[in-house]
C-alpha cells in the first residue's frame, strides 16, 4: 500500500463532518450508522442516522428556501456550482481516497470518478444561464404564444452506493441550475462522499437550505413521507428496478415530475467484422469498470460464432491477469464487491450458468479471507436460460453466448425488460447504424465499452428508466414549461 498510509487514511476520514445537514447547520441524528470498509470488513466511521421526523425538518429547509434560489440570478447560481467544480478538482485525491475507502473501487477509477462527477458541476454552470422559453405567433395569426421556463421546485433525491460521487453531482449540479433546492438521501452504505460534497458546496457559498443531506439506515421509512408531502415537486433517483417501481408507485399521489434511473442488463455484441483488439479493450472497460458494479456494465456478451472462441480466449486471458486486492494497493485493478450479500449473489448466479452448462474460462471463485473479493470470471456456453441472462450480474463475471445472422445476434440483445445501454462492435457503417436503430436501449457504444459523458443524455428505456441526466436535456428535467397566450 506503498503511498497510501494509516495516518493519511485518518486524516481524509477525520475531514468529514458525520451528522446531518438541514438548513445550513450540522445537526445530530436520532442515532448513529457504521460505514464500513468492503476490503476489510472494519468500520471507517458513524454518521448521523436519520428518523423519518428529520427527513421531514430536511424538506422544510428545501421548501424554505426554494423561492429565494429561484430568484437568485442564473449567473451566481452558475458561479456557485464552478466554484464547487474548482474546490472539487483541487481536492480529488481526498475525494477518490474517500471513495476508495467505504466503496472499494481501486483509486485510479475513483480519480476518474471525481473527474467525472466534478464535470456534472462545470457543464450545469454552463447551462444555468442558458435556460430559455421561446416566442411565437399562432399558426392563424393574431395570439402570441410565449414559453418561459420555471424550476420545477423542491427536489428529492436518493442515490446509490456505487458512484458515490457522480450519481450526486448528476442530480444537484441541473438542480441548481435550475433554481430548485434539493434533499439528498445518500446510500447507507457510502455516505461519506456525499457529506464532505455539501461541505465543499457550502464553502462555494452555497446558501443555507438549497442543499440538504440526510443519512439513514431507515430508507424507506424516512423517504415516504417525503414523496407524500404536497409541498415536494420532484423524485429523483438512481437505484435499482424494484425500489423505482416502489418510488414511481409512491409518487403518483402528489403527481411528481419523476426522472428514474434504473437497473441495466448490457448487451455486448461482437459482430464478425469487428476488430477484435478494440473488441476487447472495450469488453474489459465495459465489464470491469467499477468491478463490474456498474448500471452500464456489459451483462452479456454475445458473440458472433465465428469470432467467439478467439474472442472469449483473449478476454480470459486479460481478466485472468488483473490483479485483485484493496483499492488504495498500488497496481490493483480489481476491488472488493460491496458486501457479503453481493458475493453470494454472483457466486450463485455462476453456479447456476455452469448446472445450465457454461464453461468456466477463468475465475469462478472468491478470493481472500476477507473482505468481499470474487475473482474476474469467464463463462463460455452459456445458455439463454442461465439466470444471469435475465438479472443484474453486478460483478466481474463476462457470460458468452453466440449467435449467426444479425437478426439474431439484435434479437438476443432485446431480449431482456431492461433497456439502458447496449454495446456493438463492427468495422461497418452501415451494420453500425442498422444495429443502432435496432437495438431497444436509451444509448448504444459503438467500438467503445463506456459511454458516459458528462455532455451526452444519459439514461434508458423499457425497465431501465424514465428521463436523462447530462447534456442539454439534464435540466429539463428540472424546469416546468409555462405558456403564456397573448392576445394582440
Ligand atoms: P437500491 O435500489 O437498493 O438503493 C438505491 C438507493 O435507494 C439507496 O440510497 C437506498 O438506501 C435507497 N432505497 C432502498 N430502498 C428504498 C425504499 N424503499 N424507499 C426509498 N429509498 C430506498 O440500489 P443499489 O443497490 O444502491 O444500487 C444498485 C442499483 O442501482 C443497480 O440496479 C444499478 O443498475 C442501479 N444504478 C443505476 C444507474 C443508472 O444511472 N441507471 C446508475 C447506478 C446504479
Amino acid at each position: 500500500m506503498a503511498g497510501i498510509t494509516a495516518a493519511r487514511i485518518s486524516e481524509v476520514l477525520s475531514g468529514v463532518r458525520t451528522g446531518l445537514f438541514i438548513g445550513g447547520e450540522w445537526v445530530a441524528g436520532a442515532g448513529t450508522l457504521a460505514v464500513e470498509d468492503p476490503s476489510t470488513g472494519e468500520v471507517l466511521a458513524e454518521v448521523a442516522d436519520a428518523s423519518p421526523a428529520q427527513g421531514l425538518l430536511a424538506l422544510d429547509a428545501a421548501v424554505a428556501a426554494q423561492k429565494d434560489w429561484a430568484a437568485t440570478d442564473p449567473r451566481v447560481r452558475g458561479e456557485i456550482l464552478r466554484k464547487a467544480f474548482e474546490l472539487l478538482t483541487q481536492r480529488a485525491e481526498d475525494f477518490a481516497l474517500l471513495m476508495t475507502l467505504e466503496m472499494g473501487k481501486p483509486l485510479p477509477e475513483a480519480r476518474g470518478e471525481v473527474t467525472y462527477g466534478a464535470e456534472f458541476f462545470r457543464w450545469f454552470s454552463e447551462e444555468a444561464v442558458r435556460i430559455a422559453g421561446r416566442y411565437a405567433t399562432a399558426p392563424s395569426g393574431g395570439t402570441r404564444l410565449l414559453t418561459m421556463k420555471q424550476p420545477v421546485g423542491p427536489v428529492f433525491a436518493i442515490t446509490p452506493w456505487n458512484f458515490p460521487l457522480a450519481m450526486g453531482t448528476r442530480k444537484i449540479g441541473p438542480a441548481l441550475a435550475a433554481g430548485c433546492t434539493i434533499v439528498v438521501k445518500p446510500a447507507e452504505l457510502t455516505p461519506l462522499t456525499t457529506l464532505a460534497l455539501v461541505d465543499l458546496l457550502t464553502e462555494a457559498g452555497l446558501p443555507a437550505g438549497v442543499v440538504n443531506v440526510v443519512t439513514t439506515s431507515k430508507a424507506a421509512a424516512l423517504s415516504e413521507p417525503i414523496i407524500r408531502d404536497p409541498r415536494l415537486r420532484k423524485i429523483t433517483f438512481t437505484g435499482s428496478t424494484p425500489v423505482g417501481r416502489t418510488l414511481i408507485e409512491q409518487s403518483a399521489q402528489q403527481v411528481l415530475k419523476v426522472s428514474m434511473e434504473l437497473g441495466g442488463n448490457a448487451p455486448f455484441v461482437v459482430f464478425e467484422d469487428a476488430n477484435l483488439d478494440r473488441a476487447v479493450d472495450g469488453a474489459i472497460l465495459a465489464k470491469m469498470r467499477n468491478i463490474g458494479e456498474a448500471c452500464t456494465a456489459a451483462n452479456r456478451f454475445i458473440v458472433h460464432e465465428s469470432v467467439a472462441q478467439e474472442f472469449g480466449a483473449r478476454l480470459a486471458q486479460r481478466m485472468g491477469d488483473m490483479v485483485v486486492g484493496r483499492g488504495i494497493e498500488d497496481d490493483v485493478q480489481v476491488g472488493p464487491l460491496i458486501n457479503a450479500a453481493a458475493v453470494q449473489k454472483v457466486s450463485s448466479l455462476v453456479a447456476d450458468a455452469v448446472d445450465h452448462g457454461a464453461k468456466v474460462l477463468t475465475g469462478g471463485r472468491t478470493v481472500g479471507d476477507r473482505g468481499y473479493f470474487y475473482a474476474p470470471t469467464v463463462l463460455t456456453e452459456v445458455p439463454r436460460t442461465a439466470g444471469m441472462f435475465s438479472q443484474e450480474i453486478f460483478g466481474p463475471v463476462a457470460p458468452i453466448t453466440t449467435f449467426a445472422t444479425d437478426a439474431e445476434g439484435i434479437e438476443l440483445a432485446n431480449d431482456t425488460e431492461f433497456g439502458l445501454v447496449a454495446y456493438a462492435f463492427t468495422e461497418s457503417l452501415t451494420r453500425a447504424l442498422t444495429v443502432a436503430e435496432r437495438l431497444e436501449t436509451g444509448m448504444v457504444g459503438i467500438n467503445q465499452g463506456i459511454v458516459s459523458n458528462p455532455a451526452a443524455p444519459f439514461g434508458g428505456v423499457k425497465a431501465s428508466g424514465i428521463g436523462r441526466e447530462g447534456g442539454l436535456e439534464g435540466i429539463e428535467e428540472y424546469l416546468e414549461t409555462k405558456y403564456v397566450g397573448i392576445a394582440l
